[in-house]
């Protein structure tokens, strides 16, 4: 179970996707967090530009490897809008980041995006755990799937628009 206290840290990352929306980008926004509960870095979703790999999860992944020791990397939890892809995933393991808390799951994305008429992404949709041995996962958190969703929608109709 997600502890209260740990719920700001999934709501300031449903405000970096918000974040991400307004500049055109989709709304994704994720959290690094150090074993004594500060913020050590944040990022929100950059692929606007046409470089797909502009994950916010990717970049703290990269952010953790040059600023943080190992072993706080592996006390560190990232928090995150929406469950890492599984480059991202990656990532986070390569460089031996510790917990995730996502709000919303892979699944319930791509549930979404079906609904709207989005074709598939080229990368395959996997959960972290079958990317990523032994890490702690918890996710997905009921309570914000309404406003993340709506946020996809309004990405998604602002580029339906655009068209
Ligand atoms: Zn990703």
């Amino acid at each position: 179970m997600l502890a209260k206290s740990e719920l700001r840290y999934l709501r300031r990352c449903v405000e970096l996707a918000a974040e991400a929306l307004e500049h055109g980008d989709q709304p994704f926004g994720s959290v690094l967090v150090a074993a004594d509960g500060r913020i050590l870095a944040e990022d929100r979703n950059r692929v606007a530009g046409g470089d797909h790999t502009r994950h916010p999860e990717f970049e703290l992944a990269r952010w953790a490897a040059a600023n943080l020791t190992l072993e706080e990397r592996t006390a560190a939890t990232v928090f995150t809008s929406g469950e890492h892809c599984p480059m991202c995933a990656a990532a986070h393991g390569w460089v031996g980041l510790g917990r995730i808390v996502y709000a919303t799951s892979s699944k319930q994305l791509h549930a979404w995006l079906e609904e709207l008429g989005v074709p598939p992404s080229p990368v395959r949709n996997l959960s972290i755990q079958e990317v990523v041995r032994d890490i702690a996962v918890e996710g997905p958190v009921p309570e914000l799937a309404d406003e993340i969703r709506t946020l996809h929608r309004r990405y998604r109709r602002a580029a339906a628009a655009e068209r």
